[in-house]
């Protein structure tokens, strides 16, 4: 069997490579202790990489022959830190330190043709964002906590997060671009809300990425007036739930017109598509000049289940043009789907208490669960030996199991031989121990 190499930069090494650098470069007041910040950033990044359940279990096993040679010898931690010095360390790092990384990464993909396959319509990626929470506590809180009051005194503490992701209705995979923590903001008493995340998270972005064209899709929340207008002055195009509820104006508008369009097409299958829209619909009375397309799709399946959506959108409606964006909204969904319940349920442990500290830990830990999942998004896509892997484990969940039996038991030499070895499956006989 001709052996499969691993790409030089869009593989395991190539992008810890990246990340190595990228972390060595960060800057941060030189606090007590003699382990490299480095060294706690790429351990936090081993323990989401290799899907330990909490970091009592990285400590644990750290400590075994095989762990520590092979985080020293792939993952390139000089000195392994302890839990405690692990989470003092990264509680005192912000976590906007992290964004560059997903910048990084992003840029690897677009160096390697990589991201001119999620490239969707006119050259325009869609970018698909959506809120999620991942802590919640009634006793655990730190700094950046949100609070909810109840009634009878208690106090709820939680995190949420906005996160972001390149998507294309035709692929599987989701690019997660760096995520806006939903916290309290410094000096501010207030609760922070996805509204306010979601302005910076798109300056951000702009910033990111000053030439590339988006179209934002989100739920119903965001198709509000402040939002559209933040989107255009972004220079950013958009398809954004509506719902009738919300819109009676849009709507009343839309079912009363004259110049509302219909447009049909069935598959072959016998599903049929019913498009109606309306191009340059006030988006409601309050912001009468703000005009958008609208636009109603339904899905009629060949059993007769019928399932609605509505859009706004900046994008002209035509015959031609409804279908990618009925596409393109609907694709929406991979951020929940791909992302998130992956991240919660796919062996990630997103919501599982990785430690919170005092300032910044929670979020530094949920920046790098992502980075972590991000660089496996990478290599599922670009890594032709990663996927001769899973392929032949059949599952993520399969994959993954084998893959730390392998990294906790040997002392590996690379990652070509972790991974030839899920493609191989060697079977290692055990010497009969002597024991008396
Ligand atoms: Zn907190």
């Amino acid at each position: 069997m001709k052996p499969i190499l691993m790409r030089k930069k869009l593989s395991m090494p190539g992008l810890l490579s990246e990340l190595k650098t990228y972390f060595k470069g960060i800057v941060v007041p030189v606090t007590s202790g003699d382990i490299s910040l480095f060294d706690c950033l790429m351990s936090g990044l081993a323990m989401f990489s290799l899907k330990y359940p909490s970091l009592l279990q990285f400590d644990k096993s750290k400590r075994e022959t095989a762990v520590a040679h092979n985080l020293k010898n792939l993952y390139k931690i000089e000195t392994i830190p302890c839990d405690s010095y692990l989470r003092e360390r990264l509680d005192e790092l912000p976590a906007s330190e992290l964004q560059g990384a997903f910048l990084t990464m992003i840029r690897q993909a677009q160096r390697g043709k990589v991201l001119e396959r999620f490239s969707y319509y006119e050259g325009h990626y869609l970018l698909s964002i959506d809120g999620t929470g991942y802590f919640s506590s009634h006793d655990i809180h730190c700094e950046q906590c949100c609070e909810k009051h109840h009634r009878n005194g208690d106090i709820t503490y939680y995190h949420q997060m906005l996160g972001v992701a390149l998507v294309h209705p035709e692929h599987s995979h989701v690019l997660p671009l760096a995520p806006e923590p939903i916290i309290k903001q410094d000096g501010i008493k207030k609760n922070d809300c996805e509204r306010n995340a979601a302005k910076r998270l798109l300056k951000n972005i702009r910033k990111a990425h000053p030439h590339m064209k988006f179209i934002v899709i989100e739920d119903g929340l965001a198709s509000n007036g402040p939002h559209i207008r933040q989107l255009q002055a972004l220079n950013m195009s958009y398809i954004l739930g509506a719902k009738p509820k919300d819109h009676t104006y849009l709507f009343d508008w839309i079912e009363t017109s004259q110049q509302t369009q219909t447009y049909q097409t069935q598959d072959k299958d016998g599903t049929i598509h019913n498009y109606r829209y309306h191009n340059q619909v006030p988006l409601n009375d309050a912001n009468f000049d703000l005009e958008v397309n609208c636009l109603i799709y339904e899905e009629i399946s060949p059993s007769g289940r019928k399932k609605t959506f509505s859009w706004v959108t900046d994008i002209l409606l035509s015959e031609q043009t409804v279908t990618i964006v009925m596409k393109g909204g609907r694709s929406r969904w991979r951020i929940e789907n791909e992302t998130f319940n992956t991240l919660k349920n796919q062996g990630y442990h997103f919501e599982h208490n990785f430690g919170h500290g005092k300032q910044h830990l929670s979020s530094v830990f949920a920046h790098l669960m992502l980075l972590a999942f991000l660089v496996d998004q990478l290599q599922g896509l670009c890594c032709k030996l990663f996927q001769q892997a899973k392929t032949k484990m059949g599952s993520y969940a399969r994959f993954w199991e084998r893959f730390r039996a392998y990294f906790l038991t040997f002392k590996l030499p690379d990652w070509v031989t972790l991974y030839q070895a899920i493609c191989l499956l060697p079977v290692v006989e055990l010497p009969v121990f002597d024991t008396s």
